[in-house]
């Protein structure tokens, strides 16, 4: 039996009829199309010289095309490596030196700027473009539908992914089709996807969210699929009556809520508000279930492991809390320094074993070491603890804790306190150099429409709830908080924009 994930996804169509992606605009599409377009793909890289285990490097916009190559590089056995399209051409520069890539799919507008940065080292270039056009949707077209997919292992790789890389180089993840089969399926059973089902796609496609998390499961349960070139909120309001699932990242929900015809009735045929990538509010968390009567499933996950923890689906959806461990997958709290488990209740970093974990950064063989112990478990760099419930909250990234006079400010719990506050929309609390505590609690903050921010208030809000240690040495009032594709914030970014705010 081959363990390539698009056998188990071809597997599944009972009904080549069956709608798959609608794109506004730009047609729809059956399961048969899927499996027509990902076969006439498949025909097109094969021609172009691609074999097993190339990596396939793709910087395009969104378009349905990057999903039947996507889907073509699983029937290869080659190796989808999506990049973020706001790379410049020196940052694809490094990806492409670093994975060495068969081939490079851009749109033409980048394709001589990019040849021009790459010189002796540019690989085969062939242009998609979201309009119909391109050398490969050319080729692609010409080609027959039908493709005998290749045979391959489980443990075998379907994607590269580079993370963010806000510490250090830029690192690719790479990911085996047991690690996205056994993923899509757990979510498919614990989501509860079925072939009844319509996603709101709204999520970039070169990261874990919306191209794993959303195209696989849809892909996994027979469902379909509402495609938006990118989150907009008329256009999102738009699709929201013929869809019954809507994934997203915490901004698309603030970013509903701040629309006023975003009510009851909207979101009253929906089946499930699912919320990741980032962490979500507990405020909007609640401002959301009061205004929809819908509780958001906040799940937890990122690129090296696919996802990890989820809300319940029947069950209480705590807010602040991203869960239980998805079926398969096993999550400790241990000790960040040695790796022993600590008992329920302590803050500790995140570690997890399971067959969603990949296989280790790409040409990194010492820095794939350090991010795993001796047992097997992966170091996610998350902190986090279990409550009495045997749900699991994050406090926050560990190089984003705060010693602050010899005591640990997990900023999760500072901003949670921020955001119950009423002049407060939304918050990062970071830490920042000082002379005497070596780091100050510092919280930056964005007022809500119409209030304005008093430091004093502020920290006298945060008075009652917070032990004084916790108390931010300073307010900072901005318009918007730093955020990058994913929606999360970049408190890297911040932490240097007010370094020097208690050393002068
Ligand atoms: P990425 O690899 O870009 O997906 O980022 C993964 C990181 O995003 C995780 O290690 C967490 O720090 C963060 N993250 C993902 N989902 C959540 C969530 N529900 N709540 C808090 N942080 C999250």
């Amino acid at each position: 039996m081959t363990g390539n994930l698009f056998a188990t996804i071809a597997g599944m169509v009972d009904d080549p009829q069956a709608p798959f992606a609608r794109v506004p605009g730009g047609g729809s599409f059956t399961y048969g199309d899927m499996l027509a377009w990902s076969g006439r793909y498949a025909n097109a890289l094969t021609k172009l010289g691609v074999k097993k285990g190339d990596r396939i490097a793709v910087q395009t916009g969104k378009h349905v095309d990057c999903v039947w190559t996507y889907l073509a590089c699983l029937r290869c056995g080659a190796i989808y490596l999506p990049l973020n399209p706001a790379y410049t051409p020196s940052e694809v520069a490094y990806f492409v030196n670093d994975a060495e890539p068969g081939l490079l799919i851009c749109e033409a507008a980048g394709c001589s700027v990019l040849h021009a940065e790459l010189g002796a080292r540019a690989p085969l270039i062939e242009t998609l473009e979201a309009d119909g056009s391109g050398s490969l949707q050319s080729l692609a077209s010409m080609q027959a539908a039908g493709f005998a997919t290749l045979p391959v292992d489980g443990d075998d790789l379907a994607a590269i992914l580079y993370t963010s890389g806000t510490t250090g180089r830029s690192k690719g993840a790479m990911i085996s089709h047991e690690n996205l089969r056994s993923n899509a399926l757990a979510l498919v059973d614990v989501w509860r996807f079925d072939a009844s089902d319509v996603l709101l796609h709204a999520l970039p496609i070169f990261h874990t969210h919306g191209l794993f998390v959303a195209i696989n499961t849809v892909l996994l349960s027979g469902a379909s699929m509402i495609f938006l070139p990118k989150f907009e909120v008329t256009a999102v309001m738009a699709a929201l009556p013929q869809v019954t699932v809507m994934m997203g990242v915490p901004t698309f929900y603030s970013r509903l809520l701040a629309e006023p015809r975003f009510d009851q009735q909207t979101a009253q045929h929906m089946r499930l508000f699912i919320s990741g990538s980032a962490p979500l509010s507990a405020e909007t968390h609640r401002i959301f279930t009061a205004r929809t009567g819908h509780a958001i499933l906040e799940r937890y996950g990122m690129t090296e492991t696919n996802m990890i923890t989820s809300n319940p689906y029947a069950g209480e959806r705590r807010p602040g809390a991203v869960g239980f461990a998805l079926p398969g997958v096993t999550v400790r709290i241990a000790d960040p320094a040695t790796g022993k488990p600590f008992a329920d209740g302590e803050i500790g970093v995140i570690e997890l074993k399971g067959p969603n974990v990949f296989k280790g950064y790409w040409r990194m063989p010492e820095k794939t070491a350090e991010e795993f112990r001796p047992d097997g478990f992966f170091i996610t760099g998350d902190l986090g603890y279990v409550d009495p419930d045997g749900y699991i909250t994050i406090s926050g990234r560990a190089k984003d804790l705060i010693i602050s006079g010899g005591f640990n400010v997990y900023p999760a719990e500072i901003e949670n306190a921020l955001d119950a506050l009423p002049a407060i929309a939304e918050s990062a609390v970071i830490g920042l150099p000082h002379p005497d505590f070596g780091e100050a609690v510092t919280a930056v903050v964005v007022a809500r429409q119409g209030a304005a921010i008093s430091e004093t208030e502020i920290r006298g809000g945060l008075e009652p709830v917070l032990a004084r240690f916790k108390l931010p040495k300073r307010v900072i009032a901005m318009d918007t908080l730093p955020r990058n594709a994913m929606g999360k914030v970049q408190k890297k970014a911040l932490r240097e924009k007010f370094a020097s705010l208690f050393l002068t």
